[in-house]
């Protein structure tokens, strides 16, 4: 079965298509394109304008790079949420028309899960992981427990990709900044204090984005700002993704969202599975953020369990929760 899945919940759009193989996942093509805001932060519907004006461009492209011709495709499937509105609405109007158009099955999904399930389809020992799931807007601990993914725990304030991007922007790096925030975290040697924020099973980032920005108004070495942050953030994130796979008897760790990439974050994690005697998986970097790719790949489970959705059934939803979605295609 093929299926071409379209991803646009915020800063990127992006076109994937994978070939299932009796439950084997093959990715054949997988393109992104980054909606980048001149100034500040994302906006909305300038997001989502970046993704109409490029998305038949994108689409043209993965159909050829998956050396896949439009007849051929068994299944369109798009993110229905969470994300922001128009952006969100951008994308599933493309699916949409592809599905009237070749006449093809439409499947919505939700984003978070998809995240999950693109490292299962594509790692074969990874099988029942606890997912740090750590995007721009989202930070999420999931698990698969009694039937749904499970929000074990999440951030209460911003994602930490937001936070690093933030805290980027107020010292003009551009975005994303996550990975110039490694960079120079790389060079750091001193610790300051930052408020390492743990209510629960959740975590908090606004205060130690503050009291990052106050070091920096102090000209404190901004590559020891960014080697405090992360190793403040990362190491919450750390501690309740341990506690995760405590609570749910888990032996698998899985990274997800672009911040997935940071070699810190993986190595702090790393260490902590290994001392639990756990594994330890991270996907491929192209299917950590953002993409296509997972968003077919979930389309392809959720449509072999027998999922069907109408046209009128695929309207989005900007506060879709993981926990919403009922796991038909697993035991
Ligand atoms: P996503 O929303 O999942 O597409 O991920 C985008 C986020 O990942 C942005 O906030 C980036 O700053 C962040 N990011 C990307 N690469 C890195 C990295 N190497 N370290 C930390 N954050 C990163
Ligand atoms: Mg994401």
């Amino acid at each position: 079965m093929i299926c071409l899945g379209i991803e646009g919940t915020a800063h990127s759009i992006g076109i994937g298509i994978i070939d299932d193989q009796q439950g084997t996942c093959t990715i054949r093509s997988n393109l992104i394109k980054i909606y980048r805001p001149e100034k500040g932060g994302i906006h909305p519907r300038e997001a989502a304008n970046h993704h109409a004006l490029h998305l038949a461009d994108i689409l043209k492209a993965s159909l050829q790079q998956a050396k896949v011709r439009s007849s051929e495709i068994d299944l369109i499937a798009f993110s229905r949420g969470p994300g922001l509105g128009p952006c969100l609405r951008t994308a599933a109007t493309a699916a949409r028309a592809l599905s009237l158009s070749l006449e093809k099955p439409l499947i919505g999904v939700n984003h978070c899960v998809a995240h999950l399930e693109i490292g299962r389809g594509t790692i074969p020992e990874c099988t029942d992981p606890v997912l740090l799931y750590t995007s721009g807007a989202n930070t999420q601990v999931i698990a698969f427990a009694e039937g749904r993914y499970r929000v074990f725990g999440e951030t209460l304030d911003i994602g930490i990709g937001n936070c690093l991007d933030k805290f980027g922007r107020s010292q003009d790096m551009e975005f994303p900044c996550g990975p110039k925030i490694e960079q120079l975290a790389r060079q750091g040697t001193q610790y300051f204090d930052l408020p390492y924020s743990i209510k629960g099973m959740d975590v908090a980032f606004s205060g130690l984005l503050t009291a990052a920005e106050h070091y920096a108004r102090q000209k404190r070495r901004i590559e020891d700002i960014c080697y405090s942050i992360q190793e403040t953030a990362f190491a919450a994130l750390t501690e309740v993704t341990e506690r995760a796979m405590a609570h749910t008897e888990k032996h698998e760790v899985l990274l997800g969202g672009g911040v997935a990439s940071n070699a810190r974050l993986q190595g702090m994690v790393e260490t902590m599975a290994t001392e639990r005697g756990a594994r330890f998986f991270v996907p491929a970097k192209n299917l950590c953020v953002d993409n296509g790719a997972m968003i077919a790949w979930l389309g392809v489970l959720m449509h072999k369990s027998g999922v069907r959705m109408s046209i009128k059934e695929s309207i989005i939803d900007q506060r879709f929760r993981t926990d919403m979605v009922e796991v038909t295609w697993r035991d």
